[in-house]
């Protein structure tokens, strides 16, 4: 048995219906979830709005110190998480991926411990006294995806906690063993009842949104997702974090170089092979080094190895689960038809097992492909050639999201210049994707709102009481 396994028997020990988790790369069994019922989610929330007002009452400093801890508790467990999550979720240990993503999740909650948010004296000239205080909102109900499941879940509970609250975690159906894992090595340091998953299906989501004892949701998933619960949180008025889907741009402007660039660019793409919110999604070149990029790309993505997650050398994996599969499949083949020249990949393989979609580049594709305007969420990136920078910034701007965006050139100075042109939450330069617990994340138009991280995202996970006199 190897240890991982002893951590994952741990939380498939439940009595109850059960629903068999696949390993997306061989289709073998990984383990047994618990299917939580609604019965189930309405006893976490009481048994969190029972242990909230103690973990309020430790304060900042008493929480903080609390969270190390189970960062540390997390770091311990590092290796297991990183196992188990790469058998359920697929991804491989290595490179931007399982071990990476579990590394996240201490450096979040450390991050995230160490963040101070003092009260602000807003006005105070003699007259007026006006001080602005964060209080906890109570119990915090987090619904999370299959992507990177455990980064994402700390993403949405360290705040929640580090502001005093309780929280109630839905994980996503496709990937609730290592977030149940993920909890249980956290609540090796928090008190009982104040951190519960309930690994049920929509309605428990739905359940959550709408609860009247949640005084908040922390979502991230699709935007239609992320509709419905702004309607099921609706009559109770609940505050929403929606981090929701997006479709990056890049533009490559004419003065970058492509050989300095090209890595830069395949990662900001294909990082958990494709499969993240704010990846790299669409890349609008200038004509003049259009081919030169689009060279210097196919050489490296080339060169990257795909496999079993377990499988050391792997640094991409297989798509967590057949719907999005056949999402890529289908967009590649719209691709394809329109005439779009494949530079590389397009054509899975039938006779083996797991959901592998090879590392995917499509050149020469019109702006209103399915593939330029739908969110792939897999390893095929589309590479638009455009002519001038108007016309680029024009096809960045012209999609319903905004997430993330990139820029990439040798002129920082005009390449901030066009970063401050783009509708998304974050435009980065010379790079894509990177975030960091310090700095505030989220989107703009249909991708979201609200902040996550920092200062920010602590203010976020509060109640805003002003006292004034
Ligand atoms: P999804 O919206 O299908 O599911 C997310 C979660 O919502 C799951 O736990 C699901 O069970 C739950 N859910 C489904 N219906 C619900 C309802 N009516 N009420 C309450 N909960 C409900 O998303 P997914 O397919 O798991 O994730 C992929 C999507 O997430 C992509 O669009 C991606 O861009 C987006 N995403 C965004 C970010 C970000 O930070 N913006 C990060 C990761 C993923």
């Amino acid at each position: 048995m190897e240890s991982y396994e002893v951590l994952l028997a741990s939380i498939t020990g439940d009595t109850g219906e059960t629903r068999t988790i696949l390993d997306p790369a061989t289709g073998t069994v990984v383990g047994e979830a618990p299917v939580h019922t609604v019965e189930n989610l309405d006893r976490a929330v009481a048994a969190a709005a029972d242990a909230q007002p103690g973990w309020a009452a430790l304060g900042h400093e008493g929480r903080s110190a609390v969270l190390l801890k189970a960062a540390d508790a997390v770091e311990r467990s590092a290796e297991d998480l990183a196992r188990l999550l790469s058998r359920e979720q697929g991804k491989p240990l290595n490179g931007l991926n399982a071990r990476f993503e579990v590394g996240a999740c201490v450096a979040w909650l450390r991050s995230t411990a160490a963040t101070v948010l003092k009260p602000e004296t807003v006005v105070d000239d003699g007259e007026t006294y006006a001080e602005l205080h964060y209080k906890p909102i109570g119990v915090v109900g987090a619904i999370g995806p299959w992507n990177w499941p455990m980064m994402i879940t700390v993403w949405q509970i360290a705040p929640a906690l580090r502001m005093g609250n309780a929280v109630v975690v839905k994980p996503s159906e496709y990937t609730p063993l290592s977030v149940l894992a993920l909890a249980k090595v956290l609540n090796q340091e928090l008190p009982e009842g104040l951190l519960t998953v309930v690994s049920g299906g929509r309605e428990v989501g739905e359940r959550l949104a709408a609860h009247p004892a949640v005084g908040k949701i922390m979502f991230t998933g699709s935007t239609a997702t992320g509709k419905a619960i702004i309607k099921s949180s609706a009559d109770t008025v609940k505050r929403l974090t929606l981090e929701l889907g997006g479709n990056d741009a890049g533009i490559v402007l004419p003065d970058a170089d492509p050989k300095a660039i090209a890595e830069g660019l395949f990662w900001g793409a294909f990082i958990n092979t494709g499969q993240t919110c704010a990846a790299l999604k669409r890349l609008y070149v200038h004509e003049d080094i259009y081919d030169a990029v689009c060279e210097e790309l196919a050489t490296i993505a080339a060169a990257a190895p795909m496999g079993n997650g377990l499988d050391e050398t792997s640094v991409l994996g297989p798509l967590q689960n057949k719907q999005q599969f056949d999402i890529v499949n289908r967009l590649v083949e719209s691709a394809k038809e329109s005439g779009a020249r494949v530079l590389l990949g397009g054509n899975p393989p039938k006779d083996q097992p797991g959901f592998f979609y090879p590392t995917t580049l499509v050149a020469d594709i019109d702006d209103d492909n399915p593939l330029v305007v739908e969110e792939q969420f897999g390893p095929a990136l589309p590479i638009i050639r455009y002519s001038t920078v108007d016309e680029a910034v024009a096809m960045a701007n012209g999609l319903e999201v905004g997430l993330g965006a990139s820029v990439w050139s040798s002129d920082l100075k005009a390449a901030r210049e066009v970063a401050a042109r783009i509708q998304a939450g974050t435009v980065w330069i010379n790079k894509h994707g990177a975030v960091d617990p310090r700095v505030p994340f989220g989107g703009a138009k249909q991708s979201g709102y609200g902040l996550e991280f920092g200062v920010e995202g602590l203010k976020s996970l509060g109640v805003p009481q002003v006292i004034n006199g």
